[in-house]
């Protein structure tokens, strides 16, 4: 039973109702009822007047007399829309009560002649439960009955997610802290964006509370909640005559503002992280590996280029890459590098399943946890083969495959500038083919074009990595190979110049020299410290060559002793 002074409480107490309105449609969908002349009947808030009910031992008789009188006032708005459903706030405290049982609210609802479905009990946080699994019957007991719940305050009040886990209710209405200056504010957005993720996963619908601008109804209509409410859309007002059946002002402006980033709407997000994953995966030639080097994960531009599967690969040494012909240094380095925590970047040729080598530029980083613990390594790599070959053709003497003049003129000033600073041994050898005038004369042009061939491959194979073999004119060639002194140098060369003769390719007008093809060669020896400013090495070797030819040709002329550029002169007239 209620006594006097609730009862003159309960008469004087009236119900505000605010809209809830669908964000894409505009149309309202539900009222929620708010307390209002609770301070003309004696209390300093809401909070106060269920406080005083409670330590009263009759907030269960109270709320069913609210529940009652809302009910009542949500009626007239329900007979001109019945789809309308009233969202009504419940003290969790209700169910303490000594005298608290269920049915009540069927009871009213029948009186008043109104479906359970519009009625939506909305649960604070605010309050603590006892328990999740109290909370968890609580909710069950309603929806048992048939009505739907919302999770009011969601955010601000006690383990949010804990009691979303637990209860899952119909709606879950995000607190107005979330959603004040929600535009300017990135980390807002992102907690509102990823509470829509999960509701929305969960079959949740999300109202957003308290939406004052339209710039902040803007952005949670593009983060993707479903609901709103707030002093934008209309005030509580206990004049129902204030309230409207939609309310289209909200998609007048359905312009983003140029500060909304609609990539906050989270299935854009997830759209968004999942087609960019798919692209790094489709476009980066990216692979991880752990500490022993053996690889954890390829990306598939990876298996592209070289040609594995993933499954070929993974757990595999990355080493199954590894291209032979590159210098041991480079990998020194580069393991000298990420071991000291730092990235590697450079330019790296790789084979391929089927043998064919690509290069890449790469980029590779340790790996390392949380707390610093080293866990692998991560390398992304530009397929940068085409630009290789490009480079590769430029250099190259397109008859022969030997290196061309151009490269023979930037390589021997770059290892010039080396053995200076190595003080390393460096042979200059300029090889011309004897009497070629004569033999194309005799065998005709394309014997020539082949015998030039079949010399350089030769000279190629006997050479070791890392030493070069260049043609420089249309029968000249230029040998430079390091670290080795005159005498070893000699025994190199003459090697060559033998070898060629033993080639026995035919040449019948070599006169008084050999009945096969020959060549003459002049080389200069030199270490770093005889290198001058005003040395030039070609003329040196070029100048020993002539002395070659003068001395009866098919043989090597050779010195560690370097002549300065007064003696270009000599050779330059030398023709
Ligand atoms: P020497 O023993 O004094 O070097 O006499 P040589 O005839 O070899 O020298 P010379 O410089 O007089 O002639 C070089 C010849 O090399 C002229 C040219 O017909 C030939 N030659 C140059 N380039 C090519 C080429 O690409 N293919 C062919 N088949 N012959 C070439
Ligand atoms: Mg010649
Ligand atoms: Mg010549």
């Amino acid at each position: 039973m209620i006594n006097k002074k609730w009862k003159i409480i309960l008469e004087t107490i009236d119900f505000a109702m605010q809209p809830i309105v669908d964000i894409t449609s505009g149309r309202t969908i539900a009222h929620e009822s708010l307390l209002r002349e609770y301070k003309k009947a004696g209390f300093a808030s809401i909070d106060d007047f269920f406080d005083t009910a409670y330590e009263e031992q009759v907030l269960f008789t109270i709320d069913i007399e609210l529940r009652k009188k809302a009910l009542i006032k949500f009626k007239e708005l329900y007979k001109k829309d019945n789809s309308l459903s009233l969202f009504f706030n419940i003290d969790n405290r209700v169910i303490k009560m000594a005298n608290y049982q269920s049915g009540f609210t069927d009871n009213i609802l029948k009186e008043q002649n109104l479906p359970e479905t519009c009625l939506t009990f909305e649960i604070s946080e605010k309050h603590e439960f006892k328990s999740f699994i109290e909370a968890k019957t609580i909710f069950s007991l309603y929806k048992e009955q048939g009505f739907k719940i919302a999770l009011d305050d969601f955010g601000t009040g006690y383990s949010g997610l804990k009691m979303l886990y637990y209860t899952s209710p119909d709606y879950i209405k995000i607190d107005r802290f979330f959603i004040t200056d929600i535009l300017n504010d990135n980390k807002k957005k992102i907690y509102v964006a990823n509470i829509v993720n999960i509701a929305h996963q969960s079959n949740i619908k999300v109202l957003a509370e308290g939406v004052e601008t339209i710039d902040e109804l803007n952005v949670c209509r593009e983060i993707g909640c479903n609901l709103v409410q707030g002093y934008y859309v209309q005030r509580p007002s206990q004049n129902i005559k204030e309230l409207k059946s939609s309310y289209n002002k909200i998609l007048e402006n359905k312009i983003v503002s140029s500060k909304c980033d609609n990539s906050f709407h989270l299935d854009n997000v997830y759209y968004k992280s999942n087609s960019y994953n798919n692209l790094i995966d489709k476009y980066i030639i990216a692979s991880s590996t752990n500490l022993k080097g053996e690889i954890t994960s390829v990306s598939e531009a990876f298996c592209k280029i070289s040609k594995y599967e993933k499954i070929e690969l993974i757990g595999k040494p990355h080493s199954i890459l590894r291209d032979l012909s590159v210098d041991k240094s480079i990998f020194k380095n580069l393991w000298k590098t990420i071991l000291s925590g730092k990235i590697w970047k450079g330019e790296l040729s790789n084979k391929a399943k089927d043998g064919s080598i690509y290069w890449v530029d790469a980029t590779i980083s340790p790996n390392y946890d949380k707390n610093n613990i080293l866990l692998g390594y991560t390398s992304i790599r530009q397929d940068i083969t085409a630009r290789k070959e490009l480079e590769k053709y430029l250099i190259t003497d397109h008859l022969t495959n030997a290196f061309n003049r151009k490269h023979f003129d930037d390589i021997l000033i770059k290892e010039s500038i080396r053995i200076q600073q190595n003080g390393a041994y460096m042979t200059l050898a300029i090889l011309d083919i004897d009497s070629f005038k004569l033999f194309n004369d005799t065998y005709g042009h394309n014997k020539g074009d082949k015998a030039l061939q079949q010399v350089s491959k030769y000279i190629m194979k006997v050479l070791k990595k890392g030493e070069y073999f260049f043609r420089i004119g249309g029968e000249e060639f230029a040998i430079l190979i390091m670290n080795y002194d005159k005498k070893d140098s000699q025994t190199k060369l003459m090697k060559i110049l033998n070898g060629i003769e033993a080639l026995k390719i035919e040449h019948k007008k070599n006169k008084n020299v050999s009945d096969y093809l020959t060549v003459s060669c002049g080389a200069i020896c030199v270490r770093g410290k005889n290198i001058h400013e005003n040395t030039n090495l070609f003329i040196n070797a070029d100048m020993l060559l002539y002395k070659s030819k003068n001395n009866g040709k098919n043989q090597l002329t050779i010195s560690n002793k370097v002549y300065t550029s007064s003696l270009n002169i000599r050779l330059d007239n030398r023709k």
